[in-house]
């Protein structure tokens, strides 16, 4: 682990920076990254490498202590300090049981220095990961996984000895369980609920469907069984990547992100191993979303120009997928999002049951849009002004609003001319009206009609609401 490593961004600013809703995300995302360390460390002694997993677990307890000893403010919501609580309780007993590990395994390191030069090395070894049963194993949890059987105390060498190092038909690629670790699992709670404006009816559907199912799986079972596959589409920037995003933030699955490139530009020839590994991970850290965006460009209806690769892949994701779907013990669900729905498969819209529209925003969404892009500035709008906005920008999407308070925000600092540099911060002047309308004639409505009206039908011919 190093400073800038990726996953750092999620915990990585000044404690005493931490805010009061930021607590508790913060130290899981230590958590997280201590579970990762682990399985690192896990994978490690699977394959023989005991000083390896040694440097892991030492790691992982130092990460560990990290995300005890962050401070949590005492003026943070009682919800949020129980969960800091929970996280607090839960690093404790890692720590616990890490460092048993670790005194075991340095016990070991010096007798069984000889016993390391039979493994393969990492590189050409693969890695049989078995899924867990979380329904029958408890929450979840990536210690209770079959793999982590080192650590809840059955000695090393039964685990070692029963994992074929050569890859197998069950064999994972290491390389493939890394790189889906650290690219495609997204723990940045960059977006949260309440950024996302308006969105009301697609919202509910998230909260029904991913994230009260994610955080009461013993309530949502049987009839309540949610839906796995869920499609978000609509116009060009009204805020289906946010959304997921949010969905990301505020349920408590694993999330991973998967774009088009991910699964084909670097891989070419692996990704149908990506995407069975994926899966595999999946199931592993379940509860987990798995969120495509972009959903369109790898699983099209097929073209003419369809080669073989892109064929295999998306007959390996639909198969992948319904191998999920068919275990009722299992919650991994799927969302895609796209603004072309008419260019999806039928077979990968059947399996997306809900069908989620994200329309340009109305009149009372661009207010309440307008509203929070100018809230956070030092300069604001008479109401009277907002409401004459939100009427007159008919068309816009929630990007085009944002480019258009961007360049509105502008004008006042381009009449200064010269004089920009010397000016000081609270001098410029407020934005007016006019400042709108005039970067209204440079920021134009970025869809064609047209186009917005093909996805309405669009919705009610197979849309879920
Ligand atoms: P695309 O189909 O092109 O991928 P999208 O629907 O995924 O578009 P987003 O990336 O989610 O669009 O939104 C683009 C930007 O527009 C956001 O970063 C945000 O600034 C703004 N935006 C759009 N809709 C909303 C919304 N409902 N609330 C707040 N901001 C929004
Ligand atoms: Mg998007």
């Amino acid at each position: 682990w190093s400073p800038d490593s990726p996953t750092m961004e999620a915990g990585g600013d000044d404690v005493s920076q931490v805010s009061n809703e930021r607590a508790a995300y913060k130290i899981k995302g230590y958590f997280d990254l201590a579970k990762e360390e682990i399985a690192k460390a896990v994978r490690a002694e699977e394959w023989g490498l005991v000083e390896d997993a040694i440097v892991y677990y030492k790691t992982a307890l130092r990460v560990l202590k990290e995300g005890i000893s962050i401070s949590v403010p005492s003026y943070v919501t009682s919800g949020e300090q129980e969960k800091v609580k929970s996280y607090r309780q839960k690093i404790l007993q890692w720590q616990d049981q890490v460092s048993d590990r670790l005194q075991v395994l340095s016990r070991r390191a010096g007798t069984a220095s000889t016993s390391q030069v039979t493994a393969s090395h990492p590189k050409t070894a693969a890695v049989s990961l078995k899924p867990s049963n979380p329904m029958k194993n408890g929450p979840r949890n990536s210690l209770q996984s079959g793999r982590n059987t080192a650590l809840m105390g059955i000695p090393k060498e039964k685990v070692a000895s029963s994992k074929p190092v050569q890859e197998s038909g069950g064999g994972y690629d290491a390389k493939l369980v890394e790189m889906i670790n650290t690219a495609i699992v997204d723990r940045s709670p960059s977006v949260k609920w309440e950024d996302v404006a308006g969105l009301d009816k697609a919202k509910q559907a998230l909260m029904e469907m991913v994230i009260l199912p994610t955080k009461r799986r013993d309530l949502f079972t049987g009839l309540r069984r949610p839906a796995r596959g869920l499609l978000l589409f609509g116009p060009p920037g009204n805020g289906k990547t946010m959304l997921a995003k949010a969905v990301a933030s505020e349920s408590e699955a694993t999330f991973f992100n998967v774009s088009a490139s991910s699964l084909t530009s670097k891989w070419v020839g692996e990704a149908e191993k990506l995407v069975r590994t994926l899966f595999m991970i999946a199931i592993s850290r379940q509860p987990s979303v798995i969120f495509i965006d972009e959903i369109d460009s790898i699983m099209s209806t097929r073209l003419a120009n369809e080669n073989d690769a892109s064929r295999r892949l998306k007959s390996e994701f639909l198969i992948q997928f319904d191998g999920v779907t068919s275990n009722p013990d299992d919650l991994v669900i799927l969302i895609g999002a796209t603004n072309k729905p008419q260019e999806l498969d039928d077979a990968v819209l059947r399996r997306l049951v809900k069908r989620i529209y994200v329309p340009l925003p109305d009149e009372s969404v661009r207010r309440l849009l307008l509203r929070t892009k100018l809230k956070g500035q030092a300069f604001s709008l008479p109401g009277g002004d907002v409401d004459r906005l939100a009427r007159e920008t008919e068309g816009y999407s929630g990007s085009d609003l944002q480019a258009l308070c961007e360049e509105a925000a502008m004008m006042p600092i381009r009449e200064l001319g010269t004089n920009i540099l010397k000016v000081k911060a609270n001098q410029v002047r407020p934005l007016r009206y006019d400042d709108f309308r005039k970067a209204m004639t440079v920021i134009r409505p970025s869809l064609q009609r047209s186009k917005w009206e093909e996805l309405d039908q669009w919705n009610r011919n197979f849309g879920s609401n």
